[in-house]
């Protein structure tokens, strides 16, 4: 396996943020992966998708990093289904689902990122979950062992799975039933209108930062806004105007800015509300203190 070194993380990051990994590597089928795996287990290792539900830390990783790249980046369809590559785009699979008039992908418009990424977040919005559509999916264990997981098996919930965070999702099949082509064009054009005029797509940014908290409590967007952080700004990070459970980064924001908006975020929803805010990002690269300050941990 050919591994690079010292490889800056944030030209990898849809963030744009995030210091140097020690070693690199960009598999290109499940053999490379399984050698490339056999390589980092000693000093551990990430998978990265595109970054957009990760911050990585402005020093960096001293572990190894797996990039899904070649031959698992695929879409195909089948009767009434749909099989893809953990590298393959979620938005390639919702693209394919709205030209083919398959249904139950609407809500994959305008989500970035990767299958993988996707899986293991359990990516979707309040009520539809990647996981619904979810036949089977095929992970490799560290040993590379290929494991074929139900929906059942994984038991997914608001933006998680019960799978060991050293397995690697490398395929998937989805439940892809032919419907109605006008209706299915209509509920993904109009899903992805709403999203985008909503959301934040100019700026570098890793979707939602908290998870909504359960009832009775508000949307975490309306928290951030009333406990006054709507706007707020840290070094080159701010909280966007526009959709305030987003952080953006304006150009040449640090981890560290995102941080210490999210850590006064907290402090003051505890105030105001009585409330810990849970992040919904994953976080790589702290140490305990700092992932306490923003309820990591
Ligand atoms: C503008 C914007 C809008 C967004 N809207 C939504 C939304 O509507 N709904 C939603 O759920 N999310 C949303 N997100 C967040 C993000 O799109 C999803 O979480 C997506 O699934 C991340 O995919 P990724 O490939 O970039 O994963 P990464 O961010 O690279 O990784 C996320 C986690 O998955 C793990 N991972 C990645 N690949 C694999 C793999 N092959 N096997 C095992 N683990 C893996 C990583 O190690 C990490 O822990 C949004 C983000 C942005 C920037």
């Amino acid at each position: 396996m050919r591994w690079e070194s010292d490889v800056p993380l944030d030209s990898l990051a849809r963030y744009r943020i995030g210091g140097p990994v020690q070693r690199l590597c960009r598999p290109k089928s499940l053999e490379a992966l399984r050698k490339g795996l056999r390589e980092a287990s000693d000093a551990g290792y990430k998978i990265l998708g595109t970054g957009a539900n990760v911050l990585i830390s402005d020093r960096g990783l001293d572990c190894s990093v797996l990039v899904l790249r070649g031959e698992l980046d695929y879409v195909r369809v089948e009767n009434g289904a749909i099989e893809a590559g953990a590298a393959a785009r979620l938005p390639a699979l919702a693209g394919t689902a709205r030209r083919l008039a398959l249904r139950g992908f609407h809500f994959l418009e305008a989500v970035p990122g990767t299958i993988g990424g996707g899986l293991r977040m359990n990516a979707g919005s309040r009520d539809d979950w990647l996981w619904h559509c979810v036949e089977w999916a095929e992970l490799m264990t560290p040993e590379g062992e290929l494991v074929r997981m139900s929906p059942a098996e994984v038991a997914p919930s608001y933006r998680h799975v019960d799978v060991p965070d050293d397995w690697v999702f490398v395929a998937a099949r989805f439940s892809a039933p032919k419907g109605e082509i006008a209706a299915i064009k209509e509920a993904h054009m109009s899903f992805r209108e709403r999203k985008v005029r909503d959301q934040v797509y100019e700026l570098p940014s890793i979707g939602s930062t908290w998870k909504n908290p359960p009832t009775p409590y508000p949307s975490a967007w309306l928290i951030v806004n009333e406990v006054g952080m709507r706007g707020a700004k840290i070094g080159g990070a701010q909280i966007a105007e526009r959709h305030s459970n987003f952080i953006v980064n304006l150009g040449g924001a640090r981890a560290d800015d995102v941080l210490g908006l999210m850590a006064e975020t907290r402090r003051r929803a505890r105030e105001h509300f009585g409330l810990w805010l849970e992040p919904e990002i994953h976080f790589w690269g702290f140490d305990p203190e700092c992932l306490a300050t923003v309820g990591a941990i």
